[in-house]
């Protein structure tokens, strides 16, 4: 029977260890302030949003609220990132995505303040994680390093498959594990035969976006399988990239959807929030 990877109580950890951080920074006189920015209503996003706003809440971080309309205007939008550019007092900037189709996302991304980026979608910080120096790191992928940390894997030397090269997840999680020295490959619609690269996996992580996409057939007896995934199944119910039932038998240790990587992306973020502190 595969361990399970319990986000929730790791990430219920990290949080807790934040808020300690923040009340000393609180005592030295520093609130930790995070803007939040949302244009228009989209269901997901305000899920998402008001999630930040509880984990902010929880350990201590202020935060503020942008709620836009969704015709807000691309100018209106980089006028008000300028403008808390600008603040003292706000350590972090994030923007909810997707944007409305009539929005440049990645215009809106290279406004925000490489210092505030504290999602770490900034190519200047972007290219600091390539380069090894210091800058923020996109939350999904640096959450699920503490995973595996956090639950006693070993990275250094392991053969690592990562299924998904978008900019958020696939790509920066490659170069993250690359710095824990693992073997990395990444893997795309245009590998071919897909199940022979992903059985090499020592650690698997799969962000593909595809519902149960991953049975036993893609996994080597014994690996570790990270499920990076949030879909819904044909019932409505929360699931993700890989069919768990199915591969729970042969692997060694796996999270589940939900409770796995989802939890860790806030406490990164809140996380990220905090070392904004150092960075300024
Ligand atoms: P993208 O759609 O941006 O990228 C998907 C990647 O999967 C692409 O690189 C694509 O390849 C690859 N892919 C798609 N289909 C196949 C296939 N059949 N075989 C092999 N590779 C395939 O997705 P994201 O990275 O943004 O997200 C992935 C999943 O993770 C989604 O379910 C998303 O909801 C979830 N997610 C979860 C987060 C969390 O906090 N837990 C945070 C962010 C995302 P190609 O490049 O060739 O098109």
């Amino acid at each position: 029977m595969a361990k399970l990877i319990d986000g929730k109580s790791i990430s219920k950890q990290i949080k807790d260890e934040l808020a300690q951080r923040a009340g000393e920074l609180a005592k030295a006189g520093c609130t930790v302030t995070l803007a939040v920015i949302q244009v228009g209503s989209d269901p997901a996003s305000t899920v998402y949003v008001n999630n930040k706003k509880k984990g902010c809440e929880y350990i201590g971080i202020r935060s503020l609220s942008y709620e836009l309309a969704q015709e807000t205007g691309e100018e209106e939008l980089l006028a008000l990132i300028g403008e808390l550019n600008g603040r003292g007092d706000v350590n972090g900037i994030l923007v909810q995505l997707p944007l409305p189709g009539h929005i440049d996302e990645d215009r809106v991304i290279r406004a925000i303040d490489p210092t505030k980026d504290v999602d770490g979608f900034h190519p200047q910080n972007v290219g600091a994680l390539c380069i090894g120096q210091p800058g923020f790191v996109s939350c999904t992928p640096a959450g699920i390093i503490q995973l595996l940390k956090r639950s006693g894997v070993s990275i250094a030397g392991k053969e690592c498959v990562i299924l998904g090269r978008s900019n958020i997840v696939g790509k920066p999680m490659a170069l993250l594990m690359l710095r824990e020295n693992a073997t990395v490959t990444i893997a795309h619609s245009r590998t071919t035969d897909l199940k022979e690269v992903t059985k090499r996996a020592d650690i698997l992580i799969v962000a593909v976006g595809k519902p149960k996409m991953i049975t036993r057939e893609y996994v080597k007896e014994g690996a570790v399988v990270i499920d990076v995934g949030i879909n819904r199944s044909e019932t409505g119910k929360l699931c993700g990239d890989v069919d768990f039932e199915d591969v729970e038998g042969i692997c060694s240790a796996i999270t589940p959807v939900p409770g796995g990587v989802g939890p860790m992306t806030i406490a990164m973020l809140l996380h990220n929030c905090l070392e904004s502190v150092n960075l300024q």
